[in-house]
């Protein structure tokens, strides 16, 4: 029988087989000015897999087939075990196959520089997988503070290898690692950590405790181990708590359900109590806050880097659809209005895509990293300055920028960009992740104060104006910016309702002077005149004049 009513056309094809490194011209420029000596073979390799079927079929089945706890056996004991789709543990492993978790810190060939811009390149086909690998990449400057754990667990912290077994650390091969500081009570003000600490004894990790008390929020909970804050006699404390204890039992760690969340479905998020669970102090007692901030400034770094990732999918996948899709006699592409559309979103991706790289290459430089030596030599107390200020300038910023534009990419599909359709439709996946980045590790807010604490340290004016010089006299509207941005922050007279506003602004004449170094002069001038003194609320609003065709024809996720 013949159910045939139709022929199927004008539909796009997937984006499917194309090496999204080769095909991200934006990304490889912004390599070429910050990491100029960088074989990118390794990014080359990871961009062909990110963009292939198997992931991509890995991405979907892994986000539909979401994790489900195991509290007890058949029987009645407590197991507190979450099973994965396999397609999430084929995510993993080829995540940490590639070194975006801890290799960086090895002190190998693979710089932060390198192993952000993969980490951006992973998230093009999947951003959950990437919150275990961004914990486990971002704990090892906080591990440090305890010389015995460090020694033991820091090896098998960066081997790029995938061991999933629920079993103690020596059985393993690799390990992974998590934080655990927000509670009912408070996440950001994390002062209010009601769970305690009562010290136990000494023993080859250190000082050992045993903490009682919950976390409202504990991602990854089937990670190795977790960097936790908890009130000691001194002080809210930093402490290392595996799930597995040296004596080969299990921990007292009671995972109570995990999250019914919007997006991030991959990825497991808990709520834990832990009953006299037994952990070892990292840093001094008292200090747990900036002891665990080491740690929180990182993964802040792979949310702004997350969030670049993500919007340079959606646009790969508006620019792939509308140079597809054909509506009113002319490819959708081609009609002006719509070209407006995408080339402002390429505007913002590019630039997302560089500030956020210019923070891993601050990073690098301050860690003595691969790219810092190659690099020309720079004033190591500047980039420590700009790393402080860029942290969370670029979170805030990136971020906040992200659902707005998967809004406007979806809409770029119409109808389709908002459909699922068995998990395949991948636009509305993204849309459901973005917001996701801008609230966890420090909310926009947050940030936004942060920056003001920021300014209060080192001379940032002075870090500023230098970052800003190879640009003076690029563009009227940055040279004004520039000036507006520095006098603000030369006499600190900015007052909290303000911080958002400063936060934009400095972020915005740090982007437009990287894309003055990087990027050709019609993305440079658009930018400028979009963005700059006269901030545009939605996208698609760029004034008459600008070159869309060069912007849209170097966003394309083409191979050259
Ligand atoms: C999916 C998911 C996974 C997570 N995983 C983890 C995890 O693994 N480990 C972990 O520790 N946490 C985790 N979190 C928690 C996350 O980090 C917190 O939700 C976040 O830090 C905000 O804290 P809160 O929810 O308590 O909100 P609140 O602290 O109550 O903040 C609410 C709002 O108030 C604003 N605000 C707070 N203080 C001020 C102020 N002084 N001035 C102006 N505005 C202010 C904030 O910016 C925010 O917008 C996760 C969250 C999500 C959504």
């Amino acid at each position: 029988m013949k159910f045939t009513t139709h022929e199927v056309t004008n539909q796009s094809r997937p984006l499917q087989g194309v090496n999204l490194f080769l095909a991200n011209q934006p990304l490889r420029d912004a390599l070429a000015l910050f990491a100029p000596n960088l074989d990118t073979a390794r990014l080359q390799c990871l961009g062909a897999e990110v963009g292939g079927a198997e992931l991509q079929t890995h991405a979907r089945l892994a986000n539909t087939h979401t994790p489900v706890l195991h509290s007890h056996d058949s029987v009645g004991r407590r197991i507190d075990e979450v099973e994965f789709h396999p397609s999430y543990h084929a995510l993993m492993a080829r995540a940490l196959h590639h070194g975006l978790h801890g290799t960086p810190w090895r002190g190998g060939p693979l710089s932060q520089v390198e192993r952000a811009a993969g980490f951006m390149l992973f998230t093009e086909v999947e951003s959950s997988v990437l919150c275990p690998v961004s914990m486990s990449y971002a704990v090892t400057p906080a591990l440090r503070s305890n010389p015995a754990l460090h020694a033991a667990w820091g090896p098998k912290l960066a081997a790029q290898e995938y061991d999933p077994r629920f079993m103690p650390m020596a059985d393993k091969t690799a390990v992974t690692m998590g934080m655990g500081m927000t509670e009912k009570q408070g996440g950001s003000d994390v002062r209010a950590n009601t769970t305690r600490a009562e010290r136990e004894g000494v023993d080859a990790w250190g000082e050992r405790y045993r903490i009682t008390g919950h976390k409202w929020f504990f991602s990854a909970p089937m990670c190795d181990a977790f960097l936790v804050l908890a009130q000691a006699p001194a002080g809210l404390s930093c402490f290392f708590l595996p799930r597995w204890l040296p004596d080969h039992t299990l921990n007292a760690i009671h995972i109570q359900r995990l999250k019914h969340k919007l997006g991030n479905h991959a990825n497991a998020s808990s709520e834990v109590e832990f009953h006299g669970a037994e952990a070892w102090l990292v840093g001094e007692e008292g200090r747990g806050v900036p002891q665990i901030l080491a740690m929180g400034a990182l993964t802040r770094l792979d949310c702004a880097l997350g969030t670049a990732g993500l919007m340079r999918q959606a646009l790969s996948l508006a620019l792939h659809h509308t140079a597809q899709r054909q509506a009113f006699g002319k490819r959708l592409i081609e009609q002006p209005l719509m070209k407006n559309v995408l080339a402002d979103l390429a505007l913002e991706s590019e630039a997302a895509t560089a500030l956020a790289l210019r923070l891993a290459l601050a990073v690098d430089r301050t860690e003595h990293g691969a790219a810092a030596q190659e690099a020309a030599p720079r004033d190591e107390g500047r980039e420590a300055v700009m790393r402080r200020l860029l942290t969370p300038v670029a979170k805030f910023w990136v971020c906040k920028r992200g659902s707005a534009f998967a809004q406007e990419a979806m809409e770029c599909l119409g109808g389709n960009g908002y459909v699922e359709a068995a998990g395949e439709g991948v636009m509305a996946r993204i849309y459901r992740e973005m917001p996701l980045n801008s609230i966890w590790e420090g909310a926009a807010n947050i940030m936004a104060l942060d920056l003001l604490r920021a300014l209060r340290g080192a001379d940032v004016a002075a870090a500023l104006n230098l970052e800003l010089a190879p640009s003076r006299g690029a563009h009227p509207a940055l040279d004004r910016s520039a000036a507006a941005v520095l006098h603000q922050i030369d006499h600190a007279d900015i007052t909290e309702p303000q911080a958002r506003r400063l936060a934009r602004d400095v972020a915005l004449v740090l982007q437009a002077a990287l894309l003055h170094r990087q990027s050709p002069t019609a993305v440079f001038a658009a930018f400028c005149e979009s963005r700059l003194g006269a901030a545009s609320d939605i996208f698609g609003l760029l004034g008459a004049g600008h070159d869309l065709d060069t912007i849209i024809q170097r966003a394309m996720p083409w191979e050259p």
